[in-house]
């Protein structure tokens, strides 16, 4: 039989990693996310402390997981420990003479550090690597591409298959419940996320939480929602008008559509995220509408809703193919509500694969 490529893409991400590290002068990085034990092994258990070295990979688990982690975990020894998993850690890094390491200091809390640095020889020297393992995420394999694709139009037909029952008098709340029961339905392991449904005046906070309001007749409503399948998330939102819009309403809605367009198209390998945000944002400049676009225009989507890279003013991060962001410009005014239409997108070689498919056209309600 053929070896499965596509369901066996660790050893590739453990060698990027190597990579990385050989690059930073790094001999190995003790990981204790267990996220991003996940990417690097396919270990979906929620505790573990795993080492990457030029010598080999090992990952420490509790009897809770050590048969799950026979099962699942791929290109690492495991180990099971019935103490501290660092402590373990720590002696097998003294044992292998080890005099320097990496660790993830934007995960590990200063009381799992210390722990850390009690249980390492102590000739080994720690440095501070956080990130790392966050950077090579960035970028997504075909695996991952295939997980949130599918993601992506779950999202949007739960979305679709919901416009029916948005009409006055429906509470905001019961439609979230519809979303995530759809999603699970439709295979999902969840809600990535709290579904957000805001109508009206309430549409004007970018996070607000569906409440027991009932929607209402020329209302704005704020729909952002995000099914997570196979441990991969994805992220939309879609605005909708009950009623037929006035001429204001049509032209703020038509203004984000555009923001959304040309962020799309900027949303090119090889462009920096800052020129995304600063596309979105010129057209609402060019409009008076700047200073109600009050957040940044996307960020990277993945095992995580929010992840590495930001789209925001100012960033430097360059996309590459594979990099899957979204693009979200909004506006919102205390009063009438707000507008965002958001999109899961695909970073390619050419204009960028839209993840989310539903329709940004057909908006409003009568
Ligand atoms: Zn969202
Ligand atoms: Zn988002």
């Amino acid at each position: 039989m053929q070896p499965n490529t596509l369901s066996h893409p660790f050893s590739e991400r453990q060698e990027r990693l190597r990579a990385l590290l050989e690059v930073r002068k790094l001999p190995l990085l003790v990981v204790s996310n267990p996220l991003n034990i996940f990417y690097l092994t396919g270990f979906r258990g929620s505790a573990g402390v795993a080492v990457f070295s030029e010598a080999g990979a090992v990952l420490w688990v509790d009897p809770r997981y050590t048969l799950q982690a026979y099962d699942q975990a791929q290109g690492v020894d495991v180990l099971e420990e019935k103490g501290v998993l660092l402590k373990a850690a720590g002696r097998w890094l003294g044992r292998k003479r080890f005099k320097l390491a990496g660790y993830d200091d934007g995960y590990l809390t200063c009381a799992v550090y210390r722990q850390l640095r009690e249980w390492a020889p102590r000739n080994l020297r720690l440095k501070p690597a956080g990130g790392l393992v966050e950077e090579l995420r960035c970028v997504k394999d075909a695996s991952e591409i295939e997980c949130i694709r599918q993601a992506g139009s779950l999202t949007a037909s739960v979305f679709e298959d919901l416009r029916q029952q948005i009409r006055p008098g429906v509470r905001e709340s019961d439609l979230a419940a519809e979303v995530e029961y759809r999603m699970r339905r439709g295979g999902a392991d969840g809600a990535a996320f709290e579904t957000i449904v805001a109508s009206g005046p309430r549409a004007a906070w970018p996070h607000a939480r569906a409440s027991s309001k009932l929607l209402k007749k020329s209302e704005l409503v704020i729909f952002d929602l995000g099914a997570i399948l196979r441990g991969y998330a994805a992220d939309m939102t879609r605005t909708i008008y009950l009623g037929a819009p006035s001429q204001r309403v049509r032209s703020l809605y038509n203004a984000v559509l555009e923001a959304h367009r040309w962020a799309l198209e900027a949303a090119l390998a090889g462009e920096t995220t800052g020129n995304v945000d600063a596309a979105a944002r010129r057209v609402l400049r060019h409009r008076w509408l700047e200073k109600f676009f009050t957040h940044s225009t996307g960020h990277g989507v993945g095992l995580e809703i929010h992840e590495k890279p930001r789209l925001a003013r100012g960033e430097r991060f360059r996309l590459q193919a594979g990099c899957v962001v979204t693009v979200e410009p909004g506006v919102y005014l205390q009063g009438l509500g707000g507008i965002r239409i958001e999109d899961t997108v695909l970073v390619g070689a050419g204009e960028p694969e839209i993840l989310t498919p539903a329709t940004k056209d057909d908006w409003f309600i009568v």
